[in-house]
C-alpha cells in the first residue's frame, strides 16, 4: 500500500477502535474523560496526541483499581476463552477467535510456509505468547505446530530428527542450546537435522549469535519484536534491515517527557495502539526505545521499520539539554572492538552535567592515549556531547549494568 492510502486505512481504523472503547472500555472512557475529549476529536494518528500515553508500568496498579483488567477489556469476562498470566502480576483477557495478522506477517515474511513442521519453544504456561499468539498463528498460516515449550534438550533434539522438523520458534539462547545439545549428541546439526527457518522474539539477537546459529543449522534466523498483551509491533523480512511494522497496529515514536510524535530518525519511545476489540490497548507505552525509517525497502515491503530497539526508556537520559540513550553506548562500543563491558556514569558538578565513558578493555593497549582520543572522537559523533572517558579495571562493571547509570542528585 502506498503511504498515503495506508494513513487512510489506519486512520479509518482507529477512529473505528476508538468509538468501540469509549462505549465498552470503562478505562479508555476515563482516559478520554481526563482529558475532555469526545470520540469525535481523534479523527487521525496526529490527533492520538492529545491523548496521554498509559504507561505498561502502570498497568499493574491500575488493575489494582479495577481488577481484574484494569477495566481495559472491552467484553463481559463470561465472554473470554482464557485469562493469561504475565509477571507483575498482570491479567490480560484472551479472546475466543485470536484475529491479529501481525504475527503471521512476520513468520511469513521470515520464511514461513504452509506444511511447515514448527517446533514451539516459547513457554505455554501463563503468559500468553506460546499458545495464543504462536500456536493460533502458526495454524493460520498452514504450519504444523510441535507444542514442545521450553526445556527437556535433549528430547527436542529427538522430536526435530524425528519428525523431520524444519522450523523453529522460539528464543536465540534455547536455540543455542539446542545445537550444543546435538553436538554433545554426536550429531551433525546441518546434516542430521533439518531446521530450515527460525522465528526468534523475546531476546536480544546480537549478529554474531545469529550468524553462528545460521551457520551451525544452515538454517535463516528473523527476528520479531513485541509485547504479550500488544502483540507484534515489528518484524525483520528476509533483507534483514530493521523490523517493519505490521498492518493492524499503529505504532508511534514520541518524546518520552511530552508524548509527541517524533518524526522519523528521532530515538523515542514505542507507544502502540491495537484494533482488539476484546482488549483494545490505545496509546500503550512499551518502556522500550527506537527509532523509525522510512526509507524504501528491497522487499517491497512500504511499511515503516524499526531500525532497532535502543533499550528502556527509564535508561534515557537529558544530558545539558540533549538526550542520550543505552543504544548510543551500544554504537560507541561496536565501534572499537578493544572495549569489553562499558558504561555511561552521568554526574553534576558546580551545577553542570558531566558526562563519563568508563569501559573494560579485552586486553591491554598501547599506546592506550591514541585510543582515549578515539574513543572520545566517537562519544562526540554518536552522542553529540562532550564527555570524558575512562579506563577501569576487568571486573569493575558488573555483568547486567545499566548502560547509562545517572547518579546526578537534585536538592
Ligand atoms: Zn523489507
Amino acid at each position: 500500500m502506498p503511504h498515503k492510502k495506508r494513513l487512510e486505512y489506519l486512520n479509518r481504523k482507529l477512529r473505528g477502535i476508538v468509538q468501540h472503547a469509549y462505549k465498552h472500555s470503562v478505562a479508555f472512557r476515563g482516559k478520554m474523560d481526563s482529558v475532555d475529549l469526545k470520540p469525535k476529536d481523534i479523527q487521525t494518528l496526529k490527533d492520538l496526541q492529545k491523548l496521554p500515553v498509559t504507561k505498561k508500568s502502570d498497568l499493574v496498579e491500575l488493575q489494582k483499581k479495577h481488577p481484574p483488567f484494569g477495566g481495559f477489556e472491552a467484553v463481559p469476562i463470561q465472554k473470554l476463552r482464557r485469562i493469561y498470566v504475565s509477571p507483575g502480576p498482570i491479567y490480560e483477557p484472551g479472546e475466543t477467535d485470536y484475529e491479529e495478522i501481525a504475527w503471521a506477517q512476520a513468520m511469513v515474511a521470515g520464511g514461513f510456509r504452509p506444511g511447515d513442521i514448527a517446533i514451539n519453544t516459547f513457554n505455554y504456561h501463563m503468559v500468553p505468547f506460546a499458545l495464543h499468539m504462536v500456536d493460533n498463528t502458526l495454524h493460520r498460516i498452514g504450519c504444523i505446530t510441535v507444542p514442545t515449550g521450553v526445556g527437556n534438550t535433549e528430547q527436542q533434539v529427538h522430536i526435530l530428527k524425528n519428525l523431520k522438523a524444519n522450523a523453529f520458534c522460539g528464543t536465540p539462547s534455547f536455540l543455542l542450546n539446542l545445537a550444543e545439545k546435538a553436538e554433545e549428541m554426536g550429531l551433525d546439526p546441518r546434516k542430521d537435522l533439518t531446521l530450515r527457518v527460525g522465528f526468534v522474539a523475546a531476546e536480544m539477537l546480537p549478529e554474531s549469535l545469529r550468524s553462528n546459529l545460521e551457520e551451525r543449522f544452515q538454517m535463516t534466523i528473523r527476528q520479531s519484536y513485541g509485547t504479550a498483551d500488544i502483540g507484534c509491533l515489528g518484524y525483520e523480512c528476509t533483507e534483514k534491515n530493521g523490523m517493519h511494522l505490521p498492518e493492524d497496529k499503529i505504532v508511534e515514536i514520541v518524546d518520552p517527557e511530552t508524548g509527541k510524535q517524533l518524526p522519523a530518525g528521532q530515538p523515542g519511545e514505542i507507544v502502540a495502539t491495537t484494533f482488539n476489540k476484546v482488549y483494545p490497548l490505545i496509546r500503550f507505552g512499551t518502556g522500550d526505545l527506537s527509532l523509525l525509517t522510512d526509507a524504501p525497502c528491497p522487499c517491497g515491503r512500504t511499511s515503516s521499520r524499526l531500525v532497532r530497539i535502543l533499550g528502556r526508556v527509564d535508561q534515557m537520559t537529558k544530558v545539558r539539554g540533549l538526550f542520550i540513550h543505552p543504544g548510543q553506548a551500544d554504537e560507541i562500543g561496536a565501534r572499537h572492538p578493544q572495549i569489553g563491558r562499558y558504561q555511561v556514569v552521568v554526574t553534576r558538578k558546580e551545577n553542570k552535567d558531566e558526562m563519563t565513558f568508563r569501559m573494560e578493555l579485552k586486553e591491554e593497549v598501547s599506546p592506550i592515549e591514541k585510543l582515549k582520543e578515539e574513543i572520545e572522537r566517537s562519544v562526540r559523533d554518536v552522542m553529540k556531547l562532550r564527555g570524558g572517558v575512562e579506563f577501569v579495571p576487568r571486573g569493575t562493571i558488573l555483568e547486567g549494568a545499566k548502560k547509562i547509570e545517572d547518579q546526578r542528585t537534585w536538592d
